[in-house]
């Protein structure tokens, strides 16, 4: 299969300033040698704790923020090496949806102009025809026509969800980062909204770079998955080779903190203790080892080497 996104080392520092004359005294480093690769037409999940850096990886790749190292490619175009104006022309290619499109939906502009603007900005609409084609995608994202003139107000949150995911299809993107798109909506809603996610897919030879702190919502949707810990990748696999053989102790732990059980995986029960650390003084050695059970000395001193296991399954431990 095509790569369509490739990310290699990205790393991402946030100064921290002090003092009268705002001084860096040091550095967040909300990503720490990153690396994805992201086939078109797949979903790729990436799984962590809020605060463990999946965000800044989407912005990052979007160019939302600058990174501070690596190299992120998209259709085999550096994204870093163009211009303003390239990048402005590959930018609906690469759409990113929030987990509150309300944020992003001006509440004065009815969403059929919501959605219809982003079109006639690209010139992948013209006046004549926009209508019909907002029409289009409100359809595919199940949405009804008679909705086209209501106000973002008037709708529920799966429905506004629904109205993210349009404007963003508007566009007609081979990629979308989707940020726990679904982590503020109901249950029930949820599963509406991951259904969507896979159709849209089927239809549109999308590709996904799935963000999440839920990993049962993951191993519904994604074909890949890695999973992250403190702005580092701990494990990555394919994802029925990782929930049926899943390898380094976080992410042991987070599948026994999934409340349904995961059918075949004998489920060793493991409770983390403590919270996740601060990003700006992470632990050194395994970033993992204040929290891990089976932290050995060296695990103290020594980072695990990201290495690969066979079956295309990845990982960063020592006693693996
Ligand atoms: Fe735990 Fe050590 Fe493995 Fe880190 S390297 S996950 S601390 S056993
Ligand atoms: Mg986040």
């Amino acid at each position: 299969s095509k790569v369509l996104l490739e990310v290699k080392n990205l790393k991402k520092y946030f100064p921290i300033k002090a003092g009268l004359l705002n001084r860096t005294v040091g550095h967040v480093k909300a990503v720490d040698d990153i690396s994805i690769t992201i086939n078109a037409g797949e979903t790729f999940g990436l799984v962590g704790e809020s605060g463990s850096g999946k965000s800044t990886v989407g912005k990052t790749i979007l160019r939302l923020h600058d990174k501070t190292e690596g190299e992120v490619k998209f259709k085999g175009i550096d994204l870093y090496g163009v211009n303003k104006e390239e990048l402005r022309s590959l930018r609906p290619k690469m759409q990113l949806i929030f987990q509150d499109p309300y944020s992003s939906l001006n509440p004065r502009v009815r969403i059929g102009d919501a959605i219809g603007e982003v079109m006639l900005d690209h010139g992948l609409a013209t006046k004549e025809n926009v209508r019909d084609h907002v029409l289009e995608v409100m359809e595919l994202c199940g949405l009804s026509a008679y909705q086209i003139d209501r106000f973002p107000h008037e709708f529920s949150g799966g429905q506004r969800q629904r109205i993210g995911i349009a404007r963003a299809l508007a566009l007609n993107p081979d990629l979308i980062i989707a940020d726990e798109p679904v982590s503020a909506l109901d249950v029930s809603i949820q599963a509406q909204i991951i259904n969507l996610f896979q159709q849209l897919q089927k239809k549109r030879g999308l590709a996904y770079l799935f963000i999440s702190h839920d990993l049962s919502v993951v191993e519904h949707l994604c074909t890949r998955v890695g999973v992250m810990y403190l702005g580092s990748m701990m494990e990555t696999a394919p994802r029925d080779e990782l929930f049926s053989n899943p390898l380094h102790p976080y992410t042991k732990a987070l599948m026994s903190a999934i409340p349904v059980p995961v059918p075949k995986l004998k489920r060793e029960r493991i409770v983390l203790k403590g919270d996740i650390p601060s990003p700006a003084n992470p632990p050194a050695g395994c970033k993992f080892h204040t929290r891990c059970p089976f932290a050995v000395d060296i695990c103290k001193s020594q980072k695990p080497e990201f290495r690969h296991v066979g079956n295309d399954h990845y990982v960063a431990c020592h006693i693996v």
